[in-house]
């Protein structure tokens, strides 16, 4: 019998919590062939969440729980989720029924009777939600789809199933600045695809704001190109030419028809221009350099272990187990 572990985030999901468990419990009836283990992470929730998990931890002891000194974000809980997971198999899963359950018993037999290694869930519409943000996401996707190599499907959840060879090379990229939805497209292996349609959330609200939601997309467009440094440099080449001419049109314009105090206002605006544009440049920079800063401290993995997988060089990924 395999081990199935559903990793759960949870930030201020006390109202959600009650309807999800439930859920999952019936899931778990209709599935007698597989072994349970659930794992809340409390992402530093402020209302009554904590105390939620822990009472059903008392109840039932397939619940486990981590619970975070702050809110770090949901990168942060599906890591230290996949980390601490016993199971063959791990699942990560929203608090608020958005990801349905009852996809669970399919997911399932595609790992262990089809032959995946993971199976991935998108929705095909985005019914519910702000069509602003419809508007930015699908922008979204189709800018980071054009500058980068990892292909990020529109419309992707974090949902999904995974065996262990697949969890175990997610655990080994320990960069600090996590993008899921890049990471699980990097790692390859055979996934399948499964679709559905939008569900509200059951209870609680969104906590996702417009802004963060915007900051997440820098965070996964820094992680997975390195284009933004690109049109820096051709923005500063074009521009140094544009100055180049200008300048030789200023002095043979003086050797031609002298007068020298003309073409200040002009010299004036080059010299604001290029300024602007070496720090526009330096400022992409500084954004790369930062993140460099953060790998290169390995706040991630603070006990220094590294989840170590046989013949792992670097470079060299898809370790098998
Ligand atoms: N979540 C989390 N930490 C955060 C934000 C969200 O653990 O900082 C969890 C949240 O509790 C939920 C899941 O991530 O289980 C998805 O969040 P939400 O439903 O608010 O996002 P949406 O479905 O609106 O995109
Ligand atoms: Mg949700």
């Amino acid at each position: 019998m395999m081990k199935l572990t559903v990793i759960v985030p949870c930030y201020n999901e006390e109202e959600a919590l009650p309807f999800f468990y439930e859920e999952i419990k019936k899931t778990e009836a209709a599935m007698p062939y597989a072994e349970f283990e659930l794992i809340f992470i409390d992402d530093g929730s402020g209302d009554r969440t904590l105390e939620v998990v822990k009472d059903l931890a008392v109840k039932d002891e397939k619940v486990k729980y981590i619970s975070f000194s702050r809110n770090f974000g949901k990168e942060a809980a599906m890591y230290a989720g996949l980390k601490n997971a016993s199971g063959d198999i791990a699942v990560i899963m929203d608090a608020d029924l958005q990801d349905p359950p009852s996809l669970l018993p399919e997911m399932y037999r595609a790992i262990t009777q089809e032959g995946f290694d993971s199976v991935a869930t998108r929705r095909v519409t985005r019914q519910g939600e702000p069509p602003v943000r419809s508007f930015f996401a699908r922008m979204f996707y189709r800018i980071i789809n054009k500058i980068s190599k990892t292909e990020i499907v529109d419309g992707a959840r974090d949902y999904r199933m995974m065996n262990r060879k697949f969890i175990n090379a997610l655990l080994d990229i320990r960069e600090y600045s996590r993008f899921s939805k890049g990471l699980y497209g990097w790692v390859g292996f055979k996934t399948k695809w499964l679709e559905y349609e939008n569900k509200e959330r059951v209870a609680g609200k969104t906590k996702w704001s417009f802004w963060k939601l915007f900051l997440y997309s820098i965070e996964g467009i820094v992680a997975f190109s390195t284009g933004p440094l690109a049109i820096a440099s051709v923005l500063g080449v074009l521009m140094l030419g544009v100055g180049g001419i200008a300048i030789l049109f200023i002095i043979v314009r003086q050797l031609l028809f002298g007068g020298s105090a003309f073409g200040w206002p002009s010299m004036v605006c080059i010299i604001l221009l290029m300024g602007g544009l070496q720090l526009f440049c330096t400022g992409i920079l500084g954004v790369y350099l930062s993140k460099a800063y953060l790998e290169v401290k390995e706040r991630w993995n603070p006990d220094g272990k590294y989840q170590c997988i046989a013949g792992r060089t670097a470079g060299h990924r898809n370790p098998v187990v």
